[in-house]
C-alpha cells in the first residue's frame, strides 16, 4: 500500500495507472475509519483494478465554531484498516497541498444543496463539492463510491459530476449500522455514556416512520410529528431538522407520491448526527 502526500505525485501515479490500462476506484473520507467506510472500499475494490482512498479533514466544509479542530483523527489505525481491506493507495495531503496561498475557486451545486444540511450549514456543500472536484482532478478515478448515510451529499455529488461532465461513475452504498441500529459515524466517538442510548432515537424514529408508511400513511407532516416526538422524548437530544424530501430535488414534500426520503439531523450531546430512510426501500434499520 502506497501513501502519497502530494498532488503532483498522486496525479503522476494515476496517469501511470491509466497508461497501463488500469481503472481506478476512489473513496474519499475524512478518516477515523469504521466499518461503513470499509464497506465502500470493499465495493470499490470489487469494481476496478486499483483502489485509492483519501483521508483529508476538509476545512472549507466546516463553519467557524464547528468541530474542525476536535474532529477525531487516527492515521495509524486508519492505515492498518485500509491495508486489511486491500487499499492500494492512501492519498493523505496537508491543508497547504489542497488549499495553497491564493486559492479562490469554489463549486456551488445550487438547488439540491439548499434544503436540510444546506440550511443549518450554509457553506457545507460548497466545501464538499469543491474538495471532491479537486480530489477527482487529482486522483482521476473511473468510479467513486459514497455512502447513502450522507444522502444529500450523494445527491449533490451526482449532480456535480453530471453537470460538469466529469465522466465518473458515482456509486451509492447502503448505510452500515451498529447491531442496535445506530448508523456508524466517526462522530459517534464523541458520544458519552448516557448519550449513546439517546442516539438510538434516530434509527428508531426511522423505523417508526417506515412502519407508518407501510400501514399506508402518506402525509409527511403526520410522519414527521411522530418521528419528532420519539426523538424529543429522549434525554440529551436537540433536533436540527426532521424533514421528508423528494429524492430527486431534495425539496420538502407534503404528500408522499414520488420517491421520498426522511432525513434527520439531531444533536446528541456534543455531536450532530444524521440519518435517513428512503421510503419503500427494504432497509437494514435494526434495533
Ligand atoms: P466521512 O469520512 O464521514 O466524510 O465519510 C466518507 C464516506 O463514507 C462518505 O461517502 C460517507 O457517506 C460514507 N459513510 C460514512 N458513514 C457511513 C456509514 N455508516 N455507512 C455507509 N457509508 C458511510
Amino acid at each position: 500500500m502506497k501513501i502519497i502526500k502530494t498532488v503532483r505525485e498522486m496525479q503522476e501515479y494515476s496517469d501511470s495507472l491509466r497508461r497501463e490500462g488500469k481503472e481506478i476506484a476512489f473513496v474519499p473520507t475524512m478518516g477515523y475509519l469504521h466499518e461503513g467506510h470499509l464497506n465502500l472500499m470493499r465495493e470499490g475494490k470489487k469494481r476496478r483494478d486499483c483502489l485509492v482512498i483519501s483521508i483529508y479533514v476538509n476545512p472549507t466544509q466546516f463553519a467557524p465554531g464547528e468541530d474542525l479542530e476536535k474532529y477525531p483523527r487516527d492515521f495509524e489505525g486508519d492505515e492498518r484498516l485500509a491495508q486489511d481491506v486491500g487499499v492500494d493507495v492512501i492519498f493523505y495531503p496537508s491543508d497547504r497541498e489542497i488549499y495553497p496561498d491564493g486559492f479562490q475557486t469554489y463549486v456551488n451545486v445550487e438547488k439540491v444543496s439548499k434544503n436540510l444540511c444546506g440550511l443549518s450549514r450554509p457553506i457545507f456543500f460548497r466545501g464538499v463539492a469543491t474538495v471532491c472536484n479537486k480530489l477527482f482532478n487529482i486522483v482521476k478515478p473511473h468510479v467513486t463510491v459514497f455512502g447513502e448515510k450522507d444522502f444529500q451529499q450523494l445527491v449533490v455529488i451526482k449532480r456535480m459530476v453530471a453537470d460538469l461532465n466529469m465522466g465518473i461513475e458515482v456509486v451509492g452504498m447502503p448505510t452500515t449500522r451498529e447491531p442496535d441500529g445506530l448508523a456508524m459515524s466517526s462522530r459517534n466517538a464523541y458520544l458519552k455514556e448516557g448519550e449513546r442510548e439517546s442516539a438510538l432515537s434516530l434509527s428508531r424514529s426511522l423505523k417508526l416512520a417506515k412502519e407508518l408508511y407501510e400501514d399506508g400513511e402518506r402525509s409527511a407532516s403526520g410522519i414527521i410529528k411522530k418521528a419528532r416526538e420519539h426523538i424529543e422524548n429522549q434525554p440529551h437530544t436537540k433536533i436540527d431538522y426532521v424533514k421528508i424530501c423528494d429524492t430527486a430535488t431534495m425539496e420538502d414534500v407534503e404528500i408522499m407520491e414520488k420517491e421520498s426520503v426522511l432525513a434527520l439531523a439531531v444533536w446528541v450531546g456534543f455531536p450532530r448526527l444524521i440519518d435517513n430512510y428512503v421510503f419503500g426501500e427494504s432497509s437494514n434499520i435494526a434495533g
